[in-house]
């Protein structure tokens, strides 16, 4: 469900589509929330053209702002519900992942820069998919191209939005995608991160991680010639040389 506003479709994601399809807000708090995300939608924005040259800087701006957000409603949760995901968990690294231009660029980026293992396997297998198409994958196929085989991820630091905004209530063996397949797992969420990453969503190129991080690491190659190291089947892609200037330091995509 898209909220109508004066005419025009307000992108949110599935999480505050499904609040509302709840009937979990009133008119007036709905309308609050459609002004937000038009307010962080302007902010990104300005902010964009503030720093034209360094996608990488605003978009982490705006990753940060997510974060604060996050680890203030785990610091204050108005429920008092222990969010139950750890570390090695990783069940909910088996599904499809959406994330921005912006994001994959800056994984490229950061996994150029520390040689990160990226699984050639499983990114060409991914990167072939659609959202469709990626149920049908098998459980190691599923797995992140990101994940390690202790099922910890590689780039946490740099993990993207929707990653970030996921966070479980219920035993962690409820999340098991296999016993568990069409079981129902509790999730607690916070609405102004989901403002936020709304707000992205709406004006960011977006698709499944797979097929965002290959499109990143192809421009990346082609622009600077870097080195990129990749692991699982031993397969490299083009490899030429590393410059100076590049070792830089779960889906609703609609525009309004
Ligand atoms: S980026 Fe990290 S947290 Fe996100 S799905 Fe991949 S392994 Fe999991």
């Amino acid at each position: 469900m898209k909220p109508e506003m004066e005419g025009k479709f307000i992108s949110m994601t599935d999480s505050l589509q499904n609040m509302i399809h709840a009937r979990c807000f009133t008119q007036d708090e709905l309308m609050l929330i459609i002004e937000n995300i038009e307010s962080v939608k302007l902010s990104y924005k300005e902010t964009q053209n503030k720093y034209p040259d360094d996608e990488n800087a605003v978009i982490w701006a705006f990753m940060n702002k997510l974060q604060e957000s996050i680890e203030h409603f785990i610091k204050n949760n108005p429920n008092g519900q222990k969010i139950t995901c750890a570390k090695g968990c990783a069940f909910c690294c088996h599904v499809n992942v959406d994330i921005t231009k912006p994001e994959a660029d800056l994984l490229a980026r950061y996994t150029i820069e520390h040689a990160i293992p990226v699984n050639s396997d499983r990114l060409a297998k991914q990167s072939k998919v659609s959202e469709d198409g990626f149920i049908p994958l098998s459980y190691e196929d599923s797995a992140c191209i990101f994940l390690d085989e202790h099922s910890q991820c590689m780039v946490y630091e740099y993990r993207p939005m929707a990653c970030r905004k996921y966070m479980v209530i219920t035993p962690p063996d409820e999340c098991n995608i296999v016993t568990n397949r069409h079981g129902k797992v509790g999730r607690a969420v916070d609405i102004n991160g989901e403002m936020i990453v709304s707000a992205l969503y709406g004006i960011l190129e977006t698709n499944s991680m797979a097929k965002m991080f290959k499109q990143s690491i192809h421009e990346n190659e082609k622009k600077n010639k870097i080195l990129i190291k990749i692991s699982g089947n031993k397969s490299k892609l083009p490899v030429e040389e590393q410059t100076k200037d590049n070792a830089g330091d779960k889906k609703q995509p609609a525009v309004l």
